[in-house]
């Protein structure tokens, strides 16, 4: 058996902490500089034109406006379209299999096409279950799905708007958004 040194860490706060108001005032203290200075740099660059100041702090207006997500970012899975626009999945089950937290849920039925033996008929991600760890696409053999649909809405009414099924995952996946993401990102990044 292996013995293993557990080592424990723990903090203990500081008199000045423990009276509370010191630590109340200098976060106070922290907001305030923020504010003032951000509200400077607004004013010097958009009302006096000084463009040498350097920008504040822009303040996004979600859900109207979006931040720009990195291409790279995990985000909705969509499924990829071959050319005639069928799905190219290929009802394998490697990403049901491997998904750690047993999100995934196809159902395969036979194509009439006899170079691609199954699809999926039916396929649901329960998004409320995944933990977004990218292993059904690494595991696709086919390159049928990808988590690149850049959607940050993750949020619906009931637990049932967020199984998301094959038509939106389809629908996602009839254009490959990631190379026009990745280039409002580079553009974004490079202002
Ligand atoms: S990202 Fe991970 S948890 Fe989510 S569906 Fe894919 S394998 Fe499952
Ligand atoms: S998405 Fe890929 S891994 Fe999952 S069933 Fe379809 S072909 Fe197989």
């Amino acid at each position: 058996m292996i013995d293993r040194k557990v080592i424990q860490k723990s903090y203990e706060p500081g008199f000045w902490e423990k009276i509370y108001y010191p630590e109340v005032f200098k976060g106070l203290c922290i907001t305030g500089w923020h504010f003032v200075r951000n509200m400077w740099s607004h004013t010097l660059r958009y009302v006096f034109h000084i463009k040498s100041v350097k920008p504040g702090f822009v303040t996004i207006q979600y859900p109207e406006e979006q931040r720009l997500i990195s291409p790279v970012a995990r985000m909705r899975h969509r499924l990829m379209l071959r050319p005639d626009g069928t799905v190219k999945c290929v009802a394998c089950m490697m990403c049901e299999t491997i998904c750690p937290d047993d999100c995934i849920h196809i159902t395969a039925a036979e194509r009439d096409d006899p170079t691609v033996e199954k699809y999926a008929i039916a396929f649901e991600i329960d998004l409320l279950r995944c933990c977004f760890c990218g292993y059904c696409v690494e595991a696709c053999p086919e390159d049928a799905i990808r988590m690149d649909a850049c959607y940050l809405d993750l949020a619906g009414w009931s637990r049932g708007a967020l199984v998301i099924d094959r038509e939106t995952m389809m629908s996602d996946g009839a254009l490959s958004r990631k190379f026009q993401v990745q280039k409002e990102f580079q553009e974004s990044i490079s202002r």
